[in-house]
């Protein structure tokens, strides 16, 4: 995957990365039920084409999943806005992301200010987002590793974001969710999952709810290169 991030100024000017084009997804974000104004600004100011590959930067502002290589894709805007905004109803400051991607939802989430920490398995990936944080003048702690068990040495945390599908919630990051903190995870089979919304409650014990029906890809075991 290659990533010219000296083109940008240009890209930017083109008709299908351009502003204009940014606003219109942000209109159907806003449309399909996106209300949290502080999420619509990020991804309206998020040149989402430089996360993906050249050849599909004319399609980066299209309200759809798109490939990353090794089988991985970026999150649809609609789901990393819903996910973003139902991270931010616990007023979050610090927080965990598993599986990196191409760093659009880190990108995202730095953009509004939070403290982001985020673990993917497939080195690769991390090394490309790593460099589009750097070019885009982003703090964001990131390593590469089995995302299932958390990064406790930086934990507590106040919100995780799991954006890959486990057959269920994964007990460790639970745990190192804050008192009051936030998980949001896609669960289920393969092809549906749902979207949940575990609250750590501060008297101790856990709150759950069910956002969406969503489709991820599969959070799977161990590291690769
Ligand atoms: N948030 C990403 C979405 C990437 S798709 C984005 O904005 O682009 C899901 C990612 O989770 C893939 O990159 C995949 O490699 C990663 N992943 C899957 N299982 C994982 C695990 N156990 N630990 C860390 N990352 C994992």
């Amino acid at each position: 995957m290659s990533m010219r991030i000296g083109r940008r100024p240009e890209a930017l000017g083109t008709g299908l990365t351009s502003q204009r084009v940014r606003d219109r997804l942000v209109e159907r974000l806003r449309a399909n039920g996106i209300h949290d104004e502080r999420v619509l600004e990020a991804i309206r100011t998020m040149p989402r084409h430089l996360f993906v590959d050249e050849a599909l930067a004319t399609r980066a502002y299209e309200d759809t999943a798109l490939p990353i290589g090794h089988g991985q894709t970026i999150s649809q805007p609609w789901v990393v806005a819903r996910m973003t905004e139902a991270l931010l109803a616990s007023n979050p400051k610090k927080v965990l992301e598993i599986g990196t991607g191409s760093g659009y939802q880190a990108a995202v989430l730095a953009a509004l200010g939070l403290d982001v920490h985020t673990v993917e398995r497939i080195g690769e990936l991390l090394r490309v987002a790593r460099k589009r944080f750097r070019q885009l003048g982003m703090t964001v702690r990131s390593k590469h590793d089995d995302g299932r068990a958390g990064w406790a040495e930086n934990g507590p945390f106040d919100a995780i974001l799991v954006t890959a599908a486990a057959p269920a919630l994964v007990d460790e990051l639970k745990a190192q969710l804050a008192p009051g903190g936030v998980l949001i995870a896609p669960v289920g089979q393969a092809s549906a999952q749902s979207l949940l919304q575990v609250r750590s409650l501060p008297e101790g014990g856990f709150d759950e709810q069910v956002l969406a029906p969503v489709v991820f890809v599969p959070l799977l075991p161990g590291v690769v290169d």
